[in-house]
């Protein structure tokens, strides 16, 4: 999105902008007023309702002229952080705030530890627009809190050259990511898929530490999730947890009940897939649940799909943070506009952190241009220890510039090696993904009756009370399936996840969530959004570009033939996919005239493996600082998230997966996330009951 013209919008949209513009009931300025009024959902989570409403334009869609009619949170806990920080030493320094690095400053502040978060960006921008799911797309071009790197695909420049993405002044394909509070959870679509359980006994195996086994991670989940899509028994067979800081939720299906092309394009989804468990009444009622511990020896078949949010709103590491430091002030200190520069070490102990304190200043912003270096860089010692959470790129540029990688690149920008470390940085993963988006002769009507931006819009109002189409993305249901490479594999999971959207969707480049997602001619469109999960390449690279920190690093996933996969699995079940989706659009012939992307040009396997290439894309970067075992000289971090050979210095973010997990990675990210606040907890309690014996030994 171009800030100009979201506050030019806005302006124009000024009488829209009070809070006489909400239905009476669901908002209120007032949060002593708010806080009186009886919430929409559950006691105890955060509501729409505490925030004050206020209707304005944010971004001209190209849906018709209009513009999006958006929330704006004012929770006074919400805004900017203090500067409450003075030299004194906290227990424990976070560097980051996303999926890693907020759950965990929140679940150590609540067990009693004094935590500073470290947080590049703001405390609360573009919420307006992001709490709405329905406007997902937008937000990750809301150049508030973007923070856009441009990666390659293939060292191959003629390789590169020929996706339809590629943009020649950056040479390189947009890669979207946060630099705000909450991190990329704040642009995510939200998707919540468990992984698998070879994700889990995969770790437990190759560490060698049972605390990883899928049955034991499964507890993890339980703990952190507060599930409101699953009835709640004793016996609890599903699995869910029901008590935890993340709500997962349904989307309103019922939006899609009215639309005379649903039902058959979904029975013949179901038909291809062979799903005889599938029941339309029951998908609409939002029963199908992928995440349901009963079925995760065989998941193929098709799926509502849940989301992370609380009665329709987005609800992440965000809103637990700003509950928690709102709760705790004294325990969490959020420290956001600060840019980490290097963690300090004295001999082999990491000891605190250094930071640049400024808006903009990470050159990934696109508000960075012109903004000068503080002159001064600030210091903040930490008296146990130090946790990177700043996601897969971040996470192992730092540790660079701190003197933790391999020698001989340190060597290249004159730092100074403090641990000799050649697996910072490889190792980079990502899942595949493309879309096959197919026409019908009629436009979805879910979502006909919205006016995003004008003044009575029908699906804000309902949007506001948890229900209507902005309480997803356009998310119809999700396929799981095993392809016909994986099967030959002798693989045991479904390696696709295939979602049906209704939109265009042909991956992330600048203004496509106008182009493409929002576009008139995009409703009659559906995408068969095609994930290959459990991919093979483990050949992509973050390496420095500079020993600044506010440069990027430069990022090459090496895909494909150029990877590590030389058999060509991932490709070929990319091929499987595209074939399978084509199959459904076959029994569709009716209502649909078939993909026009890719078209009916791509047609033999040669081709469609060719337009793979060139088209594919990702966006779960990880394991760039992957876990192993202690004999392992690639591994960054042991199997307790410890960065090898150095002490008080963890690893808590996407990076440290040695292969990348599951579907979608949010889940799994929270999972280690929660783990990880175990293993950090126990170990104060050893130091602090052994630094109790040595002063009863020592008074003796
Ligand atoms: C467009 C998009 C949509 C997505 N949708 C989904 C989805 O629907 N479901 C799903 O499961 N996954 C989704 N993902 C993936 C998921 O959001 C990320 O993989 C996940 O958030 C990564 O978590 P993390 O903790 O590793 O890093 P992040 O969440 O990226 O957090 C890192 C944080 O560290 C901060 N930081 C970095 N460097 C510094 C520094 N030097 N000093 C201070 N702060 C710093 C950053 O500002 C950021 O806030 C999506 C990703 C993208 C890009």
């Amino acid at each position: 999105m171009d800030r100009q013209q979201a506050s030019s919008l806005a302006a124009a949209y000024a009488a829209d902008n009070e809070p006489s513009a909400v239905p009476s009931g669901s908002a209120n300025t007032d949060p002593s007023v708010a806080a009186a009024t009886p919430p929409t959902a559950p006691a105890g989570e955060p509501q729409p309702t505490q925030a004050s409403v206020s209707r304005r334009a944010l971004l001209g869609t190209g849906l018709a002229g209009a513009a999006c009619a958006v929330l704006t949170s004012r929770n006074p806990a919400a805004s900017e952080f203090a500067e409450t920080v003075t030299d004194a030493p906290v227990e424990y320094i976070i560097v980051g705030s996303g999926a890693g690095g907020g759950p965990l400053a929140c679940n150590l502040a609540l067990a009693g530890y004094k935590v500073m978060l470290f947080e590049a960006g703001g405390a609360n921008d573009a919420e307006d627009i992001a709490a709405v799911p329905f406007f997902s797309g937008f937000t990750t071009e809301d150049d508030r809190i973007s923070w856009d790197y441009y990666v390659r695909h293939y060292a191959d420049t003629a390789q590169q050259q020929r996706s339809s993405q590629y943009l020649p002044d950056k040479d390189g394909i947009w890669y979207p990511r946060v630099g705000s509070l909450g991190g990329c959870t704040v642009h995510s679509f939200m998707v919540d898929i468990y992984p698998s359980e070879s994700d889990w006994d995969g770790i437990a195996r190759l560490t060698g530490d049972p605390s990883w086994s899928a049955e034991n991670m499964r507890g993890h989940f339980q703990q952190l999730e507060r599930c409101r899509y699953v009835t709640r028994s004793p016996l609890n067979p599903s699995r869910h947890g029901f008590n935890g800081w993340q709500p997962t939720e349904m989307s309103d299906h019922t939006v899609y009940a009215d639309d005379p092309q649903i039902p058959p394009i979904l029975r013949a989804a179901a038909r291809e897939a062979r799903d005889s468990r599938f029941s339309l009444s029951k998908l609409l009622a939002g029963a199908l649940d992928p995440n349901d511990w009963r079925l995760r020896h065989d998941r193929d078949g098709i799926y509502d799909i849940p989301l992370l949010t609380s009665n329709g709103r987005r609800y992440g590491p965000r809103q637990f943070i700003q509950e928690t430091a709102a709760r705790l002030p004294e325990k969490l200190i959020v420290m956001t506009h600060r840019l980490v520069t290097r963690v300090l070490f004295e001999g082999d102990r990491a000891v605190g952190v250094e930071y640049l304190r400024g808006s903009h200043l990470y050159r990934a912003d696109p508000n960075a241009k012109g903004v000068a270096t503080p002159s001064t860089r600030k210091s903040v010692r930490a008296s146990r220890e130090v946790i990177l959470a700043a996601g897969s790129f971040n996470t192992p540029q730092l540790l660079k510039l701190s003197g933790i990688g391999p020698r001989d690149e340190l060597d290249n920008f004159g730092i100074r090696t403090i641990v000799d470390l050649p697996g910072v940085g490889r190792n980079l993963q990502d899942r595949y993904e493309i879309g096959v988006v197919t026409e019908f002769n009629e436009p979805f009507t879910f979502a006909a009756a919205c006016r995003p931006g004008q003044q009575v819009d029908p699906c804000f109002s309902q949007w506001l009370n948890g229900s209507g189409p902005y309480t997803g993305y356009g998310d119809v249901a999700g396929i799981l399936h095993t392809s016909p490479t994986q099967r030959r594999d002798g693989r045991p999971n479904a390696d696709l996840l295939i979602s049906v959207a209704l939109t265009r969707f042909k991956g992330y480049y600048p203004g496509y969530s106008v182009k493409d997602l929002a576009a008139p001619d995009a409703h009659n469109k559906l995408t068969w959004l095609i994930l290959k999960a459990h991919t093979r390449n483990r050949a992509g690279t973050v390496t420095l570009r500079s020993r600044d920190p506010r440069d990027t690093p430069v990022i090459n996933f090496h895909y494909f033939e150029e990877g590590t996969d030389q058999e060509g699995n991932d490709l070929n079940s990319l091929v499987d996919a595209i074939q399978f989706s084509r199959r459904i659009n076959a029994r569709l012939t009716g209502i649909s005239s078939g993909d026009n992307w890719p078209g009916p040009d791509v047609r033999t396997r040669a081709q469609i493996a060719q337009w793979v290439r060139d088209e594919a894309w990702g966006h779960h970067a990880s394991c760039s600082c992957r876990m192993g075992a202690a004999d392992d000289p690639k591994a960054v971090v042991d199997s307790r998230f410890r960065v090898r050979g150095t002490r008080g210095l963890r690893i808590v973010d996407a990076s440290v997966f040695p292969r990348i997990p599951g579907y979608f990675i949010l889940m799994p990210i929270y999972m280690i996330s929660q783990k990880a606040a175990g293993e950090i907890i126990r170990d104060a309690r050893a130091a602090d009951r052994y630094a109790s014996s040595a002063e009863v030994a020592g008074a003796l």
